[in-house]
């Protein structure tokens, strides 16, 4: 295994920090071998992923030592160390930067974009020499992302790290969960597998949700030059990304994250990045739905909020999932369930003020449009 560290722009003068990646197999440059990507807790108050960092760690060591990776499996263990030193009167602020109050997984670039029209005189005919084409210009052109801030600088660097990989996993969490993932459509065949493995109950589909979040930074040049040019050079999606939300922010625990590691490298063995048996795949716990039918389950009133489901229970439109209770006027406001689906997540907080998103239902049907991902 080989660590690198990657500086980032210096935000005051004698303070400087690193990203640290590990990467184990073979490297190759970009476009040339198989890559996988997987970093951990992108939003830095997420901490599952880093637990399971720490055991999926633990098993690449031993799985190197007796010689049974193939290609080249990145690992950062540790994916926001902005984040991770933001507090505020001793609440740990781990989503948002607090210079810009940018959403740390937004406002990736849209690289498709950037690459689309040097690459065109080098697509031919042979289909594999076009992904390696692409993976070479999505590499160089990320790598040269302009950076004037160290939030920028983070940007790059995860995703030039990231963005030639065959198969891409940004381990984060929820508030309160069941195991759930978010992919693009297009995906969805290569990410099946993953799911199942995983014990998702549900993976979230879109396309091109807004906001470029980092998975679909590295998946939408795909879909998107295969649309610009696939009617004249044959593509493929050749990068599965996948935002893994490894449930709820307190699921911090050994045996739970051991066991998400042993079904990551499961399906790192499938896809032939670990030699060996390929461990049978189990029967899927969920299905793929609409990220467009996952309503929010809001709050019109102020108040205590106890909730009277649970994550991961089937529910029905109209059927109570939670109280808000004014302790002035002793009055109860019921939640109801906007749609037939699966309630999936919840916050954590119990005080919830007027307008707030609670909880999410996952139903199967697209209702929503525009801008898809929460704040
Ligand atoms: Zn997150």
């Amino acid at each position: 295994m080989q660590e690198r560290k990657h500086l980032l722009i210096s935000p005051a003068p004698g303070t400087q920090r690193e990203l640290v990646s590990l990467h184990y197999g073979m490297p190759a440059p970009a476009g040339r071998g198989p890559k996988c990507y997987i970093q951990a807790s992108l939003h830095a108050d997420e901490l599952p992923g880093m637990l399971v960092a720490h055991h999926l760690r633990k098993r690449l060591d031993a799985l190197e030592a007796e010689g049974r990776v193939r290609g080249e499996i990145v690992l950062v263990p540790m994916a926001n160390p902005i984040g991770l030193s933001q507090f505020l009167l001793h609440g740990h602020l781990g989503r948002f930067e607090s210079c810009s109050g940018e959403n740390f997984n937004r406002h990736y670039p849209d690289l498709a974009a950037i690459v689309g029209e040097a690459i065109e005189p080098e697509l031919g005919l042979d289909l594999e020499h076009n992904v390696r084409v692409i993976k070479r210009a999505l590499h160089a052109a990320a790598t040269a992302a302009p950076a004037d801030t160290e939030l920028q600088s983070l940007r790059r660097t995860l995703l030039s790290l990231s963005v030639d990989a065959d198969i891409v996993l940004d381990l984060h969490c929820d508030a309160q969960a069941t195991m759930h993932l978010y992919t693009e459509t297009p995906c969805w065949p290569e990410c099946e597998p993953l799911a199942a493995y995983l014990g998702a109950q549900v993976t979230l589909l879109a396309q091109d949700s807004g906001d470029q979040p980092f998975d679909e930074a590295c998946s939408q040049p795909w879909w998107k030059l295969a649309k610009r040019f696939g009617e004249r050079f044959p593509l493929r999606q050749a990068c599965l990304s996948v935002t893994v939300e490894l449930r709820g922010q307190a699921d911090v625990e050994h045996a739970q994250a051991e066991a998400d590691a042993r079904h990551l490298i499961d399906f790192l063995t499938l896809r032939g990045f670990i030699s060996g048996e390929v461990p049978p795949l189990p029967a899927p716990l969920g299905d793929a739905r609409p990220l467009a039918g996952c309503m929010p389950l809001k709050t019109p009133v102020a108040g205590v909020l106890t909730f009277v489901r649970h994550v991961g229970e089937t529910v029905s439109a109209g059927e109570v999932l939670a109280h808000v209770i004014d302790p002035i006027s002793n009055a109860v406001t019921e939640l109801k369930s906007p749609v037939d689906g699966l309630f999936f997540a919840r916050d954590c907080v119990r005080y919830a003020h007027a307008g707030m998103k609670v909880g999410k239902v996952a139903g199967t049907t697209a209702l929503r449009t525009g801008k898809l991902l929460g704040d």
